[in-house]
């Protein structure tokens, strides 16, 4: 199997709730290597842009001002096929659909307010990690 990394973003309503440290010993447990980790807060622009994929979706402006009312993590994730294997540990995008013991089932709110985030694809790992982090943060 390839060892991949991928972006994982631990959203505001974890943070605030305190879920952070969990959210980042549960990736530990589960094989996924952190090799750069920071917290910030997005500014509107930056959540526009890093969603633009949805721009047109209804939901669209909800997703803005909720990933940007508070802090968040950003971490790159290593590890075999991280990208679909931190998409298995996030769980279903509606906390109601997410297995059980997936960081959406434990800590997601809605499926709006859902705890986490990670790329779809190796291609958009790429992107979304170049979003967050220089080269020479990526600490192997
Ligand atoms: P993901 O890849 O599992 O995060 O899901 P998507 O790419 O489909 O959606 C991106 C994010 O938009 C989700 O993680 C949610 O935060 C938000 N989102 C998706 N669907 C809805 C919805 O029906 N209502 C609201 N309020 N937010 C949604």
């Amino acid at each position: 199997m390839a060892i991949e990394r991928t972006l994982s973003m631990i959203k505001p309503d974890a943070v605030a709730a305190g879920n952070a440290g969990n959210i980042l010993q549960h990736f530990e447990d589960n094989g996924l290597r952190i090799v750069a980790c920071k917290k910030t807060q997005l500014s509107l622009a930056q959540a526009q842009a890093f969603y633009a994929v949805h721009a047109e979706r209804p939901f669209y402006g909800e997703l803005v001002e909720f990933m940007t009312e508070g802090p968040i993590f950003a971490q790159v994730l290593e590890g075999e096929n991280a990208v679909a294997a931190h998409r298995a540990v996030m769980g279903a995008t509606n906390p109601a659909e997410a297995d059980e013991g997936t960081i959406r089932k434990l800590y997601a709110e809605s499926i709006g307010r859902n705890a986490c985030h990670g790329s779809d694809s190796l291609e958009n790992a790429a992107n979304e990690i170049a979003f967050f982090f220089s080269e020479s943060e990526l600490i192997g």
